[in-house]
């Protein structure tokens, strides 16, 4: 099969395409239109076999998570998506590999209402890139935390890294509770609908990638503020319940790739979405975490 039919077939004709788009895959660069009065918001992450996903994971689930974490930047800054590219490295040309790599990237695609509008494909250890663009009016940045600010959280914390230590077999889990937490691993949520409803209501906001502290002290760096953290209010699975406390929150503080957003807001606004109030913004700069909490805290770094 050649470049072009594997593009052909497995990223042209799959995909819906979307009114903004002029011209998608198959000339040099795609054509879009900008909606007027927005301003476009642009992400790009990478995925590494061996570094971001473990080396079994099955095709369906990597694309899937290709984008859903870079969706997650978008919902980070308030955005809807609109547009991707794509950068796929891989060692061979395996048809029911790329099949389901595909297929993956379709579903989420489609659910999120984004169009694959270009990419390049090339040869070497698997890797995948994807760029995505959104439409933002006016975004929710890492800058805006105010003294005061309740922090919360959406959904739960410390999940995808209990579902990476049970596969690495680190940890031992029950059945039930192992496939739970390898999804959140694999298939994490893009908190798109949650972060609409944070424009107007939230002052700073930024996705867990790295792990609660690690970017929480991303919004404490860029807002000049600091904070405390209530650790005993942090909201954890039935997964991370069922296993050694004092791990189970230093997966939630400093285990990344959960992917849920982190945000602060003043007491007199009102959320109407799901989420865990878990500490306040402060003047005094710097991160406390009280005496509950003496781990290590660092997030994931690759360098
Ligand atoms: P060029 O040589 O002009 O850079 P390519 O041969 O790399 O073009 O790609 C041809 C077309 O196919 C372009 O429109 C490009 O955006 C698209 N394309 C290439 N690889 C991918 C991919 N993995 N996913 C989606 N589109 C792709
Ligand atoms: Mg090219």
């Amino acid at each position: 099969m050649s470049e072009f039919d594997l593009i052909n077939r497995f990223f042209k004709q799959k995909f819906p395409t979307r009114k903004d788009v002029i011209l998608g895959i198959g000339d040099d660069a795609a054509l879009c239109t900008a909606p007027a009065g927005m301003q476009l918001v642009m992400a790009m992450d990478t995925l590494v076999e061996g570094v971001h996903f473990p080396i079994d994971t099955k095709p369906e689930d990597i694309a899937y998570k290709a984008l859903a974490v870079n969706l997650s930047d978008l919902a980070a800054m308030g955005a809807t998506p609109a547009w991707m590219t794509l950068a796929l490295t891989c060692p061979k040309v395996d048809e029911s590999w790329l099949a389901r790599f595909s297929q993956g990237l379709l579903d989420l695609a489609t659910a999120a209402d984004i169009s694959l509008i270009g990419g390049d494909t090339t040869r070497g250890s698997l890797t995948i890139t994807i760029q995505v663009t959104g439409f933002v009016e006016l975004a929710l940045l890492r800058s805006a935390a105010k003294v005061g600010d309740g922090i919360y959280v959406t959904g739960t914390l410390g999940d995808a890294g209990l579902g990476l230590a049970a596969v690495e077999k680190r940890i031992k889990l029950a059945p039930e509770m192992q496939n739970y937490a390898e999804s959140r691993l694999n298939k994490p949520t893009a908190r798109l609908k949650e972060s609409q409803n944070l424009i107007g209501i939230a002052n700073a906001c930024i996705d867990v990638s790295d792990g609660l502290v690690a970017d929480l002290n991303h919004i404490l760096t860029a807002s000049k503020v600091g904070a405390s953290l209530n650790v005993e209010t942090l909201p954890l699975s039935k997964a991370l319940q069922s296993i050694n406390r004092a791990t189970a929150l230093e997966l939630a503080l400093t285990a990344g790739d959960d992917y849920e957003l982190c945000f602060t807001m003043p007491d007199h606004k009102k959320l109407s979405i799901a989420a865990t109030r878990i500490g306040t913004i402060e003047e005094q700069l710097g991160l406390r975490c009280g005496k509950a909490f003496s781990g290590k805290i660092s997030g994931y770094q690759h360098f």
